[in-house]
């Protein structure tokens, strides 16, 4: 946004709507219509706003008049796009306005970083190109810093296949009004799913020519099909999403620089690149977070004046890969290893430092994977082969990492750790000892580990072998196994954790309920039913 403004601008704008734009950037001298005209609404992606600080907030949007066509149906000129930021969601009292380009080289993405504003209040934002405005969306400062916090309302969300399913859950989340929503990744799947669960079929069939994603197209129009989807898109329009990503943004089980595969790194990683720049034309976040080539800064700090301190933690980028070929194993030695890792020691660090350095009453480490040690061997129901009881790619890959977590939160005195975790499609709730590997260890803080919005078919009312997987698992307090998201109300005094499910994903518009509560007291790890 380094141009002059005024007169030069409007002319640039009017000529970027008529896709008459020079290589230079300067307006062709040709007769321009006074308003550029789409063939189609541009905004057919939505709107989103993410990264919410005490004083603003990213807003988000990607021009496309024919999402899965070529290019999105967009030319190679570059496109002004105006904002506008409000304090009423009738766009009455606009505070903030201005106009972003958007570039082929991004996919016609615009992410306008908005400051200044004033903690813990709603704003609403839309955004025009051409003859063409977007719906209002709704974002939501967080509390400035050491400021005394009543509650905060968010949802944790993740693993949402789109031919798996209705966002059923994204709509519920829609309507709540969220103050932010921590999404733990799988935002898409990379791969084409071939068959429903068990006995049903797909309920959304992706277009024929939808196979695994490999290059940086593939990848945009994967997105752009998930985008389309009106109940994500009113998730995101209602208030600003904190993205992470797990595996299947960029391949089933990726570690750092490999694949299950065995694709050679140096190949793998423009995959990754690709998949990467891909996540970052789609999420609305900061322009820190840009990849370079195939590496991007995505642990990150968000701070809830003095109520909660969020770590979002990036378990993929510069984790040690699966020991003993992955999956699911039993006496795995090499899980054990001493230098494994799933932080890297540089993320390792910075986590201990924000865990010394917090003030808050919770400190919440949201990240992708199963934290805790689960024993898995009952949940035949989940995972066929019964016999192999720990997840190699969860932190029981990686033990010694889980040490030295839970030896950072003892060593920091942390008060009350929350750990947020996805990825196995099921709901979890438990409670982490103070010897990380042994459940039965008195109870230095809780993980919830939440459902999928849309992975794995509807489920079932109650789970298979229960009592036997409670057995197993002391430190397990509940599996639930319906797709929905978590609703986390925090206030100084306690934490709950509403599980949200479906009744069945494979109908449109199934009722949403809670299908169980926890609630934590502050000052006293553990889990109670609500
Ligand atoms: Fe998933
Ligand atoms: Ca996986």
């Amino acid at each position: 946004m380094g141009r002059p403004m005024g007169l030069d601008r409007r002319a640039l704008l009017k000529a970027a709507f008529a896709g008459g734009i020079t290589a230079t950037g300067f307006p062709l001298p040709a007769a321009l219509p006074a308003r550029a005209q789409f063939r189609a609404f541009p905004f057919s992606l939505g709107i989103a706003a993410g990264e919410p600080s005490s004083d603003g907030f990213v807003i988000w949007t990607r021009l496309a008049v024919d999402p899965l066509g070529t290019r999105g149906g967009m030319t190679a000129a570059p496109v002004e796009v105006s904002f506008e930021v409000a304090d009423d969601p009738g766009m009455a009292r606009v505070i903030r306005s201005g106009a972003a380009t958007a570039r082929i080289e991004l996919a016609h993405s615009v992410h306008v970083e908005i400051d200044g504003l004033e903690p813990a209040r709603d704003y609403f934002y839309r955004f025009r190109a051409g003859n063409a405005e977007s719906a209002v969306g709704r974002a939501r400062t967080l509390p400035a810093a050491g400021a005394e916090v009543a509650q905060i309302r968010f949802a944790s969300a993740g693993c949402q296949q789109w031919e798996g399913g209705f966002y059923t859950a994204w709509r519920s989340i829609a309507e709540e009004h969220f103050d932010f929503v921590f999404h733990y990744g799988d935002y898409i799947y990379e791969y084409r799913a071939v068959t429903g669960d068990r006995d049903n079929p797909l309920p959304r069939a992706m277009p024929a020519d939808f196979g695994t994603c490999y290059t940086l197209t593939d990848y945009r129009r994967r997105y752009a099909l998930y985008k389309t989807d009106a109940d994500l898109q009113a998730a995101h329009a209602s208030c600003p999403f904190l993205p992470s990503f797990d595996d299947h943004e960029v391949a089933n089980d990726w570690a750092a620089d490999t694949d299950p595969r065995d694709t050679p790194p140096e190949a793998f990683l423009f995959r990754r690149a690709a998949a990467f720049q891909a996540w970052y034309e789609h999420m609305p976040v900061r322009r820190v977070m840009i990849p370079r080539g195939p590496d991007m800064l995505a642990y990150r700090l968000f701070r809830c004046g003095g109520l909660a301190d969020i770590a979002v933690l990036d378990t993929r980028q510069y984790r040690s890969k699966q020991p003993c070929g992955g999956g699911f194993k039993s006496d795995c030695r090499d899980a054990d290893g001493e230098a494994r890792t799933m932080l890297g020691d540089r993320q390792e660090r910075w986590l201990a430092d924000i865990l010394r350095g917090s003030a808050a009453t919770w400190q919440v480490l949201a990240q992708q994977v199963l934290f805790s040690p689960l024993n898995w061997r009952s949940f035949g129901w989940i995972e066929p082969s019964g016999d192999a009881p720990h997840r190699m790619d969860a932190w029981d890959g990686a033990t010694a990492a889980r040490d030295r977590v839970v030896a950072m939160l003892r060593a920091a005195r942390t008060p009350n750790p929350v750990v947020l975790s996805g990825d196995v499609h099921i709901d979890l709730a438990l409670e982490i000892g103070r010897d990380a590997n042994d459940p039965q260890s008195p109870c230095v803080g809780v993980e919830f580990l939440t459902t999928s919005v849309s992975s794995g078919g509807d489920g079932t009312a109650g789970v298979k072998n229960d009592d036997a997987i409670y057995a197993d698992n002391p430190h397990l307090k509940y599996v639930g196994n319906r797709r929905g998201y978590t609703r986390h109300v925090v206030t100084p005094r306690r934490w709950q954790a509403d599980l949200r499910a479906a009744a069945r994903i494979s109908t449109k518009d199934a009722q949403v309920s809670t299908r169980k509560s926890f609630v934590v007291e502050a000052g006293r790890p553990g889990l109670a039913e609500a």
